[in-house]
């Protein structure tokens, strides 16, 4: 069932659900095992929302009671990098006590062709890029991106968004082998990006 949930409540967090494009099929991908994402409706978005959509749903949410914002969504937010930006902007002048944050798997350079870290300055607080692997073969094999050289390109990515962003940090999930989060914490320490080891559901 597809719907127009572009903005959800789970937990203590809110989520901004922009888009289902996404350049990577992920062995693990949620978007392959459910409709829903942890109790929402559906997030198979029957079309993409404007920016205006977007931020007129935060008349229904009372920000300061969420511990964060979060671009996530069953698809990768940089798709839209532009409108990310922008409605990361606007949502920093509405609540600017919110934290925002960018949950994005750094193919943002190779989706639009160009560097757009940049974009995220002022926008998202937080950039957490899916590291899912501590070398270039097994991520290859659990992320199935367009790109060979998406491994490379997503470190750039990250290491660019030290620039412009305060908390830039990679994750795994816990699932993947303990040589492969040992090569994980070794690319989070060569690039000075803290790596959080998430479990598969959270
Ligand atoms: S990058 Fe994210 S949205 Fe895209 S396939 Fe992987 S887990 Fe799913």
């Amino acid at each position: 069932m597809k719907s127009l949930t572009f903005v959800y409540a789970v937990h203590n967090n809110l989520y901004i659900n922009l888009t289902n494009r996404c350049p990577c099929r992920c062995t693990f991908c949620i978007r392959q095992q459910a409709d829903g994402a942890y109790g929402s409706d559906s997030l198979w978005l029957e079309r993409e929302p404007e920016c205006y959509e977007v931020l007129a749903e935060f008349d229904k949410y009372d920000v300061s009671r969420y511990n964060e914002i979060v671009f996530c969504g069953y698809g990768e937010p940089m798709e839209r990098a532009e409108d990310v930006s922008y409605i990361g902007k606007e949502l920093k002048k509405r609540f600017p006590e919110a934290k925002i944050r960018l949950n994005t798997n750094g193919l943002s350079d190779k989706i639009n062709g160009c560097p757009t870290a940049h974009l995220l300055e002022g926008a998202v607080d937080i950039v957490s890029v899916s590291l899912n692997s501590g070398n270039a073969a097994d991520y290859m094999a659990v992320t199935r991106p367009k790109w060979e050289d998406s491994f490379d390109a997503m470190l750039s990515f990250a290491v660019e968004c030290k620039k412009y962003v305060p908390q830039v940090m990679f994750t795994v999930v816990d699932v993947i082998s303990e040589r492969e989060i040992n090569e994980s914490k070794a690319i989070s320490e060569k690039l000075g990006i803290p790596l959080r080891i998430r479990a598969y559901d959270s």
